[in-house]
Protein backbone atom coordinates (compact mmCIF):
# COMPACT_ATOMS: atom_id res chain seq x y z
CA UNK A 1 0.00 0.00 0.00
CA UNK A 2 2.83 3.19 1.23
CA UNK A 3 4.34 2.51 -2.32
CA UNK A 4 5.62 6.15 -2.10
CA UNK A 5 8.65 7.16 0.00
CA UNK A 6 9.22 10.43 1.84
CA UNK A 7 12.58 11.15 2.83
CA UNK A 8 12.35 13.58 6.10
CA UNK A 9 15.35 15.83 6.97
CA UNK A 10 15.25 17.77 10.20
CA UNK A 11 17.11 17.86 13.39
CA UNK A 12 14.72 18.91 15.92
CA UNK A 13 12.92 16.19 17.60
CA UNK A 14 9.87 17.27 17.95
CA UNK A 15 9.12 18.60 14.87
CA UNK A 16 11.16 15.04 12.87
CA UNK A 17 8.47 12.88 15.53
CA UNK A 18 5.30 15.12 14.51
CA UNK A 19 6.53 15.40 10.46
CA UNK A 20 6.78 10.97 10.90
CA UNK A 21 3.65 10.50 12.71
CA UNK A 22 1.66 12.28 9.83
CA UNK A 23 3.74 10.67 6.56
CA UNK A 24 3.66 7.60 8.46
CA UNK A 25 0.19 7.15 8.36
CA UNK A 26 0.38 7.00 4.08
CA UNK A 27 3.59 6.88 3.02
CA UNK A 28 6.58 4.87 3.84
CA UNK A 29 10.13 7.13 5.41
CA UNK A 30 13.32 7.49 6.49
CA UNK A 31 14.66 10.28 8.54
CA UNK A 32 17.50 12.41 8.19
CA UNK A 33 19.08 14.97 11.07
CA UNK A 34 20.43 16.96 9.04
CA UNK A 35 21.42 18.16 5.05
CA UNK A 36 25.10 15.58 5.25
CA UNK A 37 22.81 13.27 6.11
CA UNK A 38 20.41 13.51 3.74
CA UNK A 39 22.89 13.17 1.12
CA UNK A 40 23.99 10.40 2.04
CA UNK A 41 20.91 8.85 1.56
CA UNK A 42 19.87 9.90 -1.79
CA UNK A 43 23.17 8.59 -2.88
CA UNK A 44 22.22 4.56 -1.87
CA UNK A 45 18.00 4.91 -2.44
CA UNK A 46 15.53 6.48 -4.74
CA UNK A 47 13.08 9.03 -3.08
CA UNK A 48 9.36 9.76 -4.23
CA UNK A 49 9.62 13.28 -1.89
CA UNK A 50 11.81 15.19 0.14
CA UNK A 51 10.79 17.43 3.05
CA UNK A 52 13.81 19.56 3.99
CA UNK A 53 14.07 21.61 6.83
CA UNK A 54 16.53 24.43 6.21
CA UNK A 55 18.62 25.64 9.41
CA UNK A 56 20.03 22.33 10.64
CA UNK A 57 23.50 21.94 11.62
CA UNK A 58 26.52 19.83 9.49
CA UNK A 59 25.03 20.60 6.35
CA UNK A 60 21.74 23.40 6.12
CA UNK A 61 19.00 22.49 3.40
CA UNK A 62 19.94 25.06 1.12
CA UNK A 63 23.35 23.63 0.96
CA UNK A 64 22.14 20.07 0.52
CA UNK A 65 19.09 21.69 -2.18
CA UNK A 66 22.69 22.66 -4.24
CA UNK A 67 24.45 19.66 -3.61
CA UNK A 68 21.36 17.59 -4.55
CA UNK A 69 21.11 19.97 -7.59
CA UNK A 70 25.01 19.73 -8.24
CA UNK A 71 25.48 16.14 -8.36
CA UNK A 72 21.69 15.03 -9.57
CA UNK A 73 20.93 13.06 -6.51
CA UNK A 74 17.33 12.32 -7.56
CA UNK A 75 14.78 14.37 -9.31
CA UNK A 76 12.12 14.30 -6.66
CA UNK A 77 10.89 17.30 -5.46
CA UNK A 78 11.99 18.80 -2.41
CA UNK A 79 9.85 20.54 -0.36
CA UNK A 80 11.82 23.56 2.27
CA UNK A 81 10.07 23.24 5.91
CA UNK A 82 11.04 26.78 6.68
CA UNK A 83 10.48 28.63 9.47
CA UNK A 84 10.58 32.20 7.60
CA UNK A 85 7.81 34.00 7.70
CA UNK A 86 8.44 36.76 5.22
CA UNK A 87 6.64 36.14 1.68
CA UNK A 88 9.76 37.51 -0.08
CA UNK A 89 11.80 34.83 1.63
CA UNK A 90 9.63 32.03 0.80
CA UNK A 91 9.40 32.90 -2.64
CA UNK A 92 13.19 33.19 -3.07
CA UNK A 93 13.21 29.27 -2.22
CA UNK A 94 11.36 28.70 -5.19
CA UNK A 95 13.67 30.29 -6.94
CA UNK A 96 16.72 28.46 -5.86
CA UNK A 97 15.08 25.03 -7.14
CA UNK A 98 12.73 24.11 -3.58
CA UNK A 99 9.73 22.41 -5.56
CA UNK A 100 7.36 23.91 -2.89
CA UNK A 101 7.94 25.53 0.76
CA UNK A 102 5.78 25.02 4.30
CA UNK A 103 5.29 26.88 6.61
CA UNK A 104 6.12 25.76 10.59
CA UNK A 105 4.54 25.75 12.53
CA UNK A 106 2.56 23.22 10.46
CA UNK A 107 -1.19 22.81 9.83
CA UNK A 108 -1.56 18.96 9.73
CA UNK A 109 -4.02 18.85 6.93
CA UNK A 110 -2.21 21.30 4.44
CA UNK A 111 1.17 19.86 5.22
CA UNK A 112 -0.56 16.35 4.19
CA UNK A 113 -2.50 18.04 0.97
CA UNK A 114 0.62 19.74 0.08
CA UNK A 115 2.87 16.63 0.04
CA UNK A 116 -0.09 14.55 -1.74
CA UNK A 117 0.24 17.16 -4.33
CA UNK A 118 3.47 17.07 -4.83
CA UNK A 119 3.68 13.23 -5.07
CA UNK A 120 0.88 12.87 -7.69
CA UNK A 121 2.55 15.42 -9.80
CA UNK A 122 5.70 13.48 -9.45
CA UNK A 123 3.88 10.69 -10.56
CA UNK A 124 2.58 11.83 -14.01
CA UNK A 125 5.68 13.59 -14.78
CA UNK A 126 7.77 10.82 -14.61
CA UNK A 127 4.94 8.35 -16.45
CA UNK A 128 4.61 11.18 -19.31
CA UNK A 129 7.86 12.48 -21.76
CA UNK A 130 10.12 14.48 -21.10
CA UNK A 131 8.07 17.12 -22.08
CA UNK A 132 6.16 17.03 -19.20
CA UNK A 133 8.06 19.53 -17.37
CA UNK A 134 5.04 22.23 -17.31
CA UNK A 135 3.00 21.47 -14.17
CA UNK A 136 -0.71 21.47 -15.35
CA UNK A 137 -1.36 22.07 -12.00
CA UNK A 138 0.33 25.74 -12.30
CA UNK A 139 -0.16 26.54 -15.71
CA UNK A 140 -1.75 24.20 -18.86
CA UNK A 141 0.57 24.22 -21.48
CA UNK A 142 -1.42 23.38 -24.21
CA UNK A 143 -3.51 26.90 -23.63
CA UNK A 144 -0.21 28.62 -23.97
CA UNK A 145 0.83 26.83 -26.79
CA UNK A 146 -2.77 27.26 -28.26
CA UNK A 147 -1.68 31.06 -27.69
CA UNK A 148 1.63 30.91 -28.93
CA UNK A 149 -0.24 29.98 -32.71
CA UNK A 150 -1.73 33.58 -33.14
CA UNK A 151 0.81 35.66 -30.75
CA UNK A 152 4.05 36.56 -30.19
CA UNK A 153 5.92 35.97 -26.93
CA UNK A 154 6.06 39.44 -25.98
CA UNK A 155 1.86 39.18 -26.52
CA UNK A 156 1.59 36.48 -24.25
CA UNK A 157 4.27 37.69 -21.71
CA UNK A 158 1.66 41.01 -21.62
CA UNK A 159 -1.16 39.37 -21.12
CA UNK A 160 0.56 37.00 -18.26
CA UNK A 161 1.51 40.48 -16.35
CA UNK A 162 -2.07 41.95 -17.09
CA UNK A 163 -3.42 38.43 -15.63
CA UNK A 164 -0.82 38.72 -12.50
CA UNK A 165 -1.84 42.67 -12.10
CA UNK A 166 -5.75 41.57 -12.19
CA UNK A 167 -5.29 39.02 -9.68
CA UNK A 168 -3.84 41.29 -7.41
CA UNK A 169 -6.56 43.68 -7.20
CA UNK A 170 -9.05 41.06 -7.15
CA UNK A 171 -7.74 39.54 -4.30
CA UNK A 172 -7.57 42.49 -2.32
CA UNK A 173 -11.04 43.12 -3.24
CA UNK A 174 -11.87 39.56 -1.87
CA UNK A 175 -9.73 40.35 1.30
CA UNK A 176 -12.59 43.25 1.88
CA UNK A 177 -15.47 41.26 0.64
CA UNK A 178 -14.85 38.78 3.20
CA UNK A 179 -13.92 41.12 6.07
CA UNK A 180 -17.69 42.63 5.73
CA UNK A 181 -18.51 39.22 4.82
CA UNK A 182 -20.37 40.68 1.47
CA UNK A 183 -21.76 37.17 -0.48
CA UNK A 184 -22.15 38.97 -3.18
CA UNK A 185 -19.05 40.61 -3.88
CA UNK A 186 -16.91 37.81 -2.99
CA UNK A 187 -18.84 36.19 -5.51
CA UNK A 188 -18.35 38.47 -8.14
CA UNK A 189 -14.63 38.49 -7.79
CA UNK A 190 -14.20 34.90 -7.47
CA UNK A 191 -16.22 34.95 -10.78
CA UNK A 192 -13.88 37.10 -12.79
CA UNK A 193 -11.20 34.73 -11.00
CA UNK A 194 -12.24 32.04 -12.20
CA UNK A 195 -12.59 33.26 -16.04
CA UNK A 196 -9.19 35.17 -16.08
CA UNK A 197 -6.96 31.88 -14.87
CA UNK A 198 -9.13 29.66 -17.02
CA UNK A 199 -9.13 31.91 -20.06
CA UNK A 200 -5.08 31.51 -19.31
CA UNK A 201 -4.62 27.71 -17.91
CA UNK A 202 -3.85 28.91 -14.77
CA UNK A 203 -5.18 25.55 -13.28
CA UNK A 204 -4.33 25.56 -9.66
CA UNK A 205 -6.27 29.23 -9.10
CA UNK A 206 -8.87 28.22 -11.09
CA UNK A 207 -9.62 25.05 -8.98
CA UNK A 208 -9.32 26.71 -5.79
CA UNK A 209 -11.76 30.18 -6.83
CA UNK A 210 -13.96 27.70 -7.64
CA UNK A 211 -14.19 25.90 -4.19
CA UNK A 212 -14.32 29.29 -2.36
CA UNK A 213 -17.02 30.03 -4.81
CA UNK A 214 -18.95 27.16 -3.13
CA UNK A 215 -17.75 27.95 0.43
CA UNK A 216 -19.09 31.40 0.07
CA UNK A 217 -22.36 30.07 -1.58
CA UNK A 218 -22.30 27.94 1.68
CA UNK A 219 -21.47 31.06 4.01
CA UNK A 220 -18.67 28.52 5.13
CA UNK A 221 -16.59 31.85 6.24
CA UNK A 222 -13.44 29.76 8.01
CA UNK A 223 -13.15 27.51 4.53
CA UNK A 224 -13.75 30.91 2.47
CA UNK A 225 -10.79 32.28 4.39
CA UNK A 226 -8.71 29.51 3.78
CA UNK A 227 -9.35 29.58 -0.21
CA UNK A 228 -8.70 33.28 -0.17
CA UNK A 229 -4.79 32.84 1.67
CA UNK A 230 -4.83 29.43 -1.01
CA UNK A 231 -5.26 31.64 -3.72
CA UNK A 232 -2.71 33.98 -2.90
CA UNK A 233 0.04 31.30 -2.38
CA UNK A 234 -0.87 30.39 -5.19
CA UNK A 235 -0.40 33.19 -6.94
CA UNK A 236 2.67 33.82 -5.99
CA UNK A 237 3.92 30.74 -7.21
CA UNK A 238 2.20 31.25 -10.56
CA UNK A 239 4.23 34.41 -10.18
CA UNK A 240 7.34 33.05 -9.67
CA UNK A 241 6.84 30.43 -12.38
CA UNK A 242 6.05 31.96 -15.39
CA UNK A 243 9.36 34.07 -14.34
CA UNK A 244 11.34 31.06 -15.37
CA UNK A 245 12.02 31.40 -19.33
CA UNK A 246 11.46 28.00 -19.92
CA UNK A 247 7.87 28.32 -20.21
CA UNK A 248 8.08 28.95 -23.93
CA UNK A 249 10.60 26.23 -24.55
CA UNK A 250 7.59 23.49 -24.68
MN1 LIG B 1 16.04 23.02 12.05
Amino acid sequence: MKSKKVLIVEDNDLNRKLFENLIGQFYSFKSAFNGLEAIDYLTKEHFDLILMDIQMPKMDGISALKKIQHSELTESPVIAVTAFAEESDRISFLKMGFSDFITKPIRPKEFLESIAFHLSNNNRQTEESEQASLPETILDKSIILQLMKYNSQETIKAVIRDFLLDTSSLLKKLEIAFEEKNEKDLLENLHILKGNSGTLGANSIYLIAEKTETFARAHNWTLVEEGIEKLNHEKSIFETYVTKKFIFEL
